[in-house]
């Protein structure tokens, strides 16, 4: 089988070719729509980087599909068996992966409100596939799905029932893809069934969620409504009191839409200490970038205490994501004065290695290359083959 996986984000979009279950190519263009634009692509163990403006989506697709011709990887889409696209947003509506016809792009169409950002970027992913290969099965995958079993009491905010039932207005929770890779990955190294085994997945990025996983089930999950709850991210403030919120606009005179872009794009650590790169702020000796690392270990352990008391019992926590898998001093001041068992290896972590707990440690600490196209892969074959 012939899979292409489409992560098409507000300025970027990644691109995977799966043959056979192995990745043939992978493309990433960044900075569409800039004059920095730029597109890096891997084919096997050769990597290459071309700097050429990118207009938009369509451009930015139709130079992949040029490329693979002149590589001589694949002579266009419509030999592919399937495209999955990552959908951030699925709602309640979708629980579950799903071939997309009419009906599901409307569905999706209907969704953006919730996400306009991610959403809208996602939708012009699929119309843009379909364009370029109308008869190729469209594939999507929510960041939604993986959270949709959580219960009502982890979903639910207490808040008069009418916001719920009459708007939607609940934690959904993202990154599902990812999760989900991470927990079975972990399962796998552990040499484990998932079922037996209660996870504390973090998804550590420029956007960051933290998960429990129950018998591979998403129980709970530190986004919420929209990816801005949570632990402290690159530029959004994550957990903040709604009070905060209304002081704003009351008492500062913010608008809405200033307030929403303060907190979502000039908050987190860029708003502590002027940079959300993580390799800086451990590095520079600043006072703001060293409160910046601080405060971010500081939320994501507090997260990681509360999901150990919702699970009852711990197997395994997982670090993935650009900041999980390459920040070894957050890691360890994450788990600095931590015991309950956990015995945490300094020298595995300085190295990376998959398991940076000690052999007699009550509880597995992990480090797992993340892979959302491989997850959104996955559910296509599942989708392919039944
Ligand atoms: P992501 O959203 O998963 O791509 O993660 C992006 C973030 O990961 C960046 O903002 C950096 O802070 C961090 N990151 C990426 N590569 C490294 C690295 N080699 N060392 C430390 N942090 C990194």
């Amino acid at each position: 089988l012939k899979i292409a996986v489409v992560n098409s984000g507000s300025s970027s979009l990644k691109f995977k070719l799966f043959e056979a279950k192995e990745v043939r190519a992978h493309f990433v263009v960044e900075n569409i729509g800039r004059a920095d634009a730029k597109i890096i692509f891997a084919l096997r163990e050769e990597k290459i980087a071309i700097s050429k403006i990118v207009a938009n989506h369509y451009e930015a697709l139709k130079e992949i599909v040029k490329l693979l011709k002149e590589y001589e990887i694949l002579a266009d889409f419509s030999h592919l068996d399937a495209i999955g696209h990552r959908v951030v947003h699925g709602g309640e509506t979708f629980i579950d992966a799903t071939v997309i016809d009419d009906e599901a792009i409307k569905k999706i169409e209907s969704l953006k409100h919730l996400d306009p950002l991610h959403n809208g970027a996602n939708l012009e992913g699929i119309l843009l596939a379909l364009k370029i290969a109308p008869l190729v099965k469209q594939i999507a995958v929510f960041d939604t799905a993986f959270h949709s079993k959580m219960p009502k009491e982890a979903y639910l905010y207490a808040l008069e029932a009418k916001y719920y039932e009459n708007y939607g207005i609940r934690r959904y929770g993202f990154h599902g893809s990812s999760h989900s890779y991470l927990a079975k990955a972990c399962a796998k190294e552990l040499q484990k069934d998932i079922r037996e085994l209660n996870i504390i997945t973090l998804h550590l990025g420029n956007g960051s969620s933290v998960c429990a996983v129950q018998g591979g089930v998403s129980i709970d999950t530190s986004m919420g409504f929209t990816p801005l709850e949570g632990v402290i991210m690159g530029t959004r403030c994550g957990d903040i009191d709604a009070g905060v919120v209304f002081y704003m606009q009351r008492e500062l005179g913010l608008s809405v839409d200033e307030t929403d872009e303060i907190l979502n794009t000039r908050s987190g650590l860029f708003g502590l200490c002027g940079t959300n790169d993580i390799r800086e702020i451990s590095i520079s000796g600043n006072a703001n970038a060293k409160l910046a690392l601080d405060m971010l270990s500081r939320s994501i352990k507090k997260y990681i205490g509360a999901y150990m008391a919702l699970l009852g019992r711990v197997d395994a926590i997982v670090f993935g994501g650009g900041i999980g898998e390459n920040s070894a001093i957050l890691r360890k001041m994450i788990f600095e004065n931590i015991n309950f068992g956990i015995l945490f290896d300094d020298n595995a972590n300085e190295d990376s290695r998959k398991i940076i707990s000690k052999a007699d440690s009550k509880i597995d600490i992990m480090v797992i290359k993340t892979d959302e196209e491989q997850e959104i892969a996955n559910e296509c074959y599942k989708i392919l083959e039944s």
